[in-house]
């Protein structure tokens, strides 16, 4: 039964990770993440997220611009409003507030979950239903340290977790990343795939030495190996090297995908709901994908399982994702704000059943997490229920 939006709650979370996460613009100790709690006249609760890695250094956004992004210009517009009609509002919001793609795929995450969830249907259903039942699933091995690295890969590899290892590189001596990346390709080889980000270090230069190197190790995907709007360096990147190359900071819009599968300048992509503005925009850039030939591959953002089932009900629907996808952000966190884990093993994670998303929020880590010490009213059963704080702020 439908019914209309009643509120809109943006809550800033912040969760530890399990070890710190080595990238080529810095190290993360701690995940940010922006929820979006978006309620019905019947209580009914639709949940969405937007995570930035480093604060605004991957992106433009930070959870904090994404806060006020919804609250104040976003949100207001859609109290009232009919959530079944996602493509109206997803169209909307473009006009409402230019760019701030990550502030609008969590507001639409959330109503897509609500929708789901006031027709009792799994969210991948209004999205064309699921063509993927699961997706094999990545791990980023980048704790900086090449035999921890490896100590790692062997033990997901053991616990038949995973089976694709993705390498981040890109933070110091382009020669020593390369023996790093290619001792530990040599170690798994014929054992596990295993791909590097660079996320846009190199210059072409650079990029062409050190991808030859890797190429000869058995690296199978060099992942953004230079600047993000360097699309002809990419086009020659792609053209040289067999191995292949993914885009990923290249990529957000449809028109991204347009421009980069004309210029034949990456041979996968990578999708993330938040840096394209939504699931409707992801499902454009992989129509372009299917349209071009070129397969996709699921990215993160190191969500926690809100947005990874969101993601994941998205990925599920689009066949171009043939390149596995890293939805691992709830592991490398030291925990969640969900009831029930998301399924993963078999070297896969596994489409979670139920409405909506299928996962529901445990109030009493929301509360814990939260970054602002306001309290949270969300409905349950129909009445407003109050999060009780549990530890002091
Ligand atoms: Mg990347």
């Amino acid at each position: 039964m439908t019914s209309p939006i009643r509120s809109i709650e943006t809550v800033l979370v912040d969760i530890p990770t399990r070890r710190q996460h080595r990238l080529s613009f810095g190290t993360i100790t701690a995940q940010n993440y922006a929820l979006v709690i978006m309620t019905d006249e019947d209580g009914r609760i639709g949940l969405g997220e937007a995570s930035t890695i480093g604060g605004p250094a991957w992106a433009e956004e930070s959870t904090e611009t994404i806060q006020i992004m919804i609250e104040r210009y976003l949100a207001p517009h859609m109290i009232g409003a009919d959530p079944q009609h996602l493509l109206r509002y997803a169209r909307a919001m473009d006009v409402w507030v230019r760019g701030n793609r990550f502030a609008k795929a969590a507001l639409q995450m959330a109503q897509l979950d609500l929708a789901a969830r006031q027709l009792g249907v799994p969210a991948v259903q209004l999205m064309g239903g699921q063509v993927h039942d699961s997706i094999p699933l990545a791990w980023t091995l980048a704790s900086g340290d090449t035999d921890r690295d490896i100590e790692e890969g062997e033990e997901k590899l053991a616990q038949r977790k995973h089976e694709i290892f993705k390498l981040k590189i890109g933070y110091g001596d382009p020669a020593k990343d390369v023996a790093h990346a290619s001792r530990i390709a040599r170690h798994f080889s014929g054992r596990a795939r295993v791909q590097v980000d660079v996320n846009q270090a190199w210059d072409e230069a650079c990029a062409v030495s050190s991808i030859a190197g890797l190429e000869e190790a058995g690296i199978s995907l060099i992942e953004q190996p230079v600047a993000r709007e360097r699309l002809d360096v990419m086009q020659r990147l792609a053209h040289r090297f067999d191995t292949l190359i993914m885009a990923d900071e290249s990529l957000s819009t449809s028109a991204d995908a347009f421009a980069l599968a004309r210029s034949a300048a990456a041979d996968v992509f990578a999708l993330k709901l938040t840096k394209a503005g939504g699931p409707w925009a992801t499902l454009n850039t992989a129509a372009v994908a299917q349209a071009a030939g070129i397969g996709c591959y699921g990215g993160c953002m190191l969500e926690t399982s809100v947005g990874t089932a969101a993601y994941l009900h998205c990925f599920s629907a689009i066949p171009a994702i043939t390149h596995g996808c890293e939805l691992f952000g709830p592991l490398l966190l030291v925990d969640d704000l969900v009831t029930e884990p998301l399924r993963m093993s078999e070297f896969s994670i596994h489409l979670h059943p139920g409405a909506g998303f299928g996962v529901d929020l445990d109030l009493a880590k929301l509360d814990f997490y939260r970054r602002d010490p306001r309290r949270v009213h969300i409905p349950m059963n129909g009445a407003n229920h109050v999060v009780p704080r549990i530890h002091a702020s």
